[in-house]
């Protein structure tokens, strides 16, 4: 095609476009009519911008407020061409949106990738790179576009093979909005059928609220191709989530997912509610099947898409959901707000908070039902966003119980390792006159599934969940009970097992504690100010020692996030407890030498710390003092 240009440059596509477009082409070949599903998205898109945009500047309408998308084909010319007369893009627009990803962290990402195309392209959905899609079918895209509301000669014109690089120029474009004209690559002649093309649309972008028109079909009498062709709407052309829910198939709810969520995978769960009274407002909500590689990164993209009244008000409302809950997708259709509210209004408007707190009720009830109807897709869930619903103790205090049984975790009950364990599960377990719930936190789940606190547990068949998450501390600073029943540490301040230890098991500890008292002062001298506090332990059956930390101490793990970020953390000692009943320890009692007896006492020590996953203060003194005794023993 030749086109009437003036400015012309060529330009390359970022690094990043370039490998999408390479891992695109090949790893969603098996399913290329997507490409159409995604540019009648964009067009959509582009209509629900304008029609915004047109509440305050009505002349952006140029007179043609009928807004529609218009899918044509040209068997020879074996050319698709899709118009839409929307928002439309100037010359910066179209270098920018459609020759980068401006999604930050993108590069970083992209070196992930394995070179195996089945598992790269899961990470497709990542980016928003919908209409890069086009060159699945086609060997050239052409661009035509206009900026609603700029004169006729700043129209723009882009194309590319989909290889290293783009064209761009300027050209006349009278009708605001854009074309894209795919040259379709030989072999894909199909897609240039008015029927292959019907059938695509039904199947995917029945949904989309705007008309989607293809040329009347004239059976029959052969002729020549009129000029301006007679159109017919092929889609409903209504929005989805105003339709009643039992009309609403599960494929539709899932195409309309991919179209909102900006993903090309299925969602896990969906919840469609209208509510009616004081508020009213319809919200689709979905959980998506992937978190994006950006979930932890303040700038990314996060929140709803809000509609007032139908009309499209703006991307990424983040003002209905908890940061928590970051990851779901959907639409929220409001019949109470002004067609002119902003982020500032929404910000400051009370409505808004009534409609937050039931909106995040609506989805823990979803992610409830999942959990119990379909457990295989909640562990995928788990998977990929439960720690950022960790947050949410911290963040809702009013949901902590309903986000506290959302929760899984590792378990001594589960060899498997997995967060699998549920704090109902846990309950259901509980022994006869247990009222705790029982934890112990650590940097990885080898490291504690062997920690010596779970000894005296593992003795008596108590269940102590396990918690290796950097998150966790911080998570059960918050979560104090469950059900009624308080969380312990087990590796914090002096174990008491209640109701689980008989009183003659007290007083046997006693009795045993009263025959090591001498020792205790011993070792209390020997280690002087590495401990806060030297005592016979009850938690151990086989260690010979133990580090236990303070009621109110930092654990481990805060202390080291909080070292990692380079603040000051107060000191604190740990408390060292024995273990009466093991021979090391009868030993050291036994041990007449005060030298000795102090170079084993840290010797203890250090091995306790080593246990519990802490670095040694001194590792030198440490394998002096070891080596020292093993010539003795040698000797
Ligand atoms: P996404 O839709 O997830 O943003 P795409 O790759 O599908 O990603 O599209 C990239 C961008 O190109 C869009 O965000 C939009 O800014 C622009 N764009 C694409 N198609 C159109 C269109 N028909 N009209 C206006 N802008 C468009
Ligand atoms: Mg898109």
């Amino acid at each position: 095609m030749s086109v009437e240009t003036q400015n012309k440059e060529t330009l390359g596509f970022q690094t990043e476009v370039k490998q999408l477009l390479h891992l695109m082409i090949h790893s969603l070949y098996s399913n290329k009519e997507i490409f159409l599903r995604e540019l009648i998205s964009n067009a959509s898109d582009a209509a629900d911008k304008l029609r915004f945009e047109a509440l305050a500047k009505p002349e952006l309408l140029e007179g043609g407020a009928e807004l529609r998308i218009r899918v044509s084909f040209d068997k020879d010319a074996k050319t698709v061409t899709l118009d839409d007369n929307g928002i439309g893009m100037n010359r910066e627009d179209v270098i920018t949106h459609l020759g980068t990803i401006a999604k930050s962290g993108t590069a970083e990402f992209m070196k992930h990738l394995t070179g195996d195309q089945k598992r790269d392209s899961h990470l497709i959905g990542q980016f928003g790179v919908g209409f890069y899609s086009a060159f699945i079918v086609a060997d050239q895209v052409e661009v035509f576009s206009r900026r609603a509301g700029t004169p006729a000669e700043e129209g723009v014109y882009w194309s590319s093979k989909g290889e290293g690089d783009f064209e761009v120029a300027n050209i006349d474009k009278p009708e605001r909005g854009t074309r894209i004209v795919l040259h379709l690559k030989s072999g894909e002649e199909e897609f240039a059928d008015g029927w292959r093309l019907r059938n695509i649309i039904k199947k995917y972008s029945d949904h989309i609220a705007l008309p989607i028109e293809l040329p009347k079909e004239s059976h029959g009498e052969e002729q020549d191709k009129p000029a301006e062709p007679e159109w017919e709407t092929v889609n409903r052309a209504s929005a989805l989530w105003t339709r009643p829910r039992t009309e609403i198939k599960d494929e539709e709810y899932q195409e309309f997912y991919k179209h909102v969520g900006h993903d090309f995978e299925n969602p896990l769960a969906w919840s469609h509610n209208k509510v009616e009274g004081k508020l009213e407002y319809t919200s689709l909500l979905y959980v998506p099947g992937r978190a994006p590689f950006d979930l932890y990164q303040r700038e990314a993209p996060k929140g709803l898409k809000l509609y007032v009244q139908r009309v499209f008000i703006m991307d990424q409302a983040d003002e209905f959901l908890p940061l928590y809950l970051r990851f779901i997708k959907g639409v929220i259709d409001s019949n109470d707000l002004s067609l002119n509210v902003s982020r500032e209004i929404l910000q400051k408007d009370p409505v808004i908070d009534s409609m937050k707190s039931a909106l995040t009720k609506r989805v823990l009830d979803m992610l409830d039902k999942l959990a119990k109807d379909k457990p295989e897709d909640y562990k995928n869930f788990w998977k990929q966003f439960g720690q950022v619903l960790k947050e949410g103790p911290a963040e809702d205090f009013a949901n902590k119980e309903k986000i506290a049984g959302l929760l899984r975790f590792a378990s001594t009950q589960d060899a498997s390792g997995e967060q699998s364990v549920s704090l109902a599960d846990y309950l259901g377990r509980v022994k006869e006159g247990q009222d705790k719930i029982y934890y112990l936190t650590g940097e990885s789940y080898a490291q504690v599934k062997n920690s010596p606190h779970l000894e005296v547990f593992r003795k008596k068949g108590i269940e102590v969940l396990l918690l290796t998450d950097r998150i966790d501390e911080w998570l059960m600073s918050y979560l104090t009970e469950f059900d009624g029943k308080q969380f312990v540490d087990v590796a914090r301040g002096d174990l008491d097992l209640g109701k689980l230890d008989s009183e003659e098991d007290k007083k046997a500890q006693e009795e045993i504690a009263k025959t090591k008292e001498g020792l205790v002062e011993r070792l209390k001298t020997a280690l002087g100010d590495a401990v806060a506090e030297v005592r016979v332990s009850h938690r151990l059956t086989d260690s010979p020692a133990i580090l236990a930390i303070g009621e109110q101490d930092l654990g481990l793990q805060m202390r080291q996030i909080l070292e990692a970020s380079g603040q000051k953390v107060p000191d604190s000692k740990p408390i060292f407890e024995i273990n009466p009943q093991h021979p090391l320890i009868e030993k050291l009692d036994a041990e007449p030498d005060e030298d000795r007896f102090a170079d084993l006492s840290h010797i203890l020590f250090d091995q306790a710390a080593l246990a519990a996953g802490d670095s040694l203060k001194d590792p030198a003194a440490y394998v002096q003092r070891l080596n020292k005794l093993l010539v003795e023993l040698s000797a």
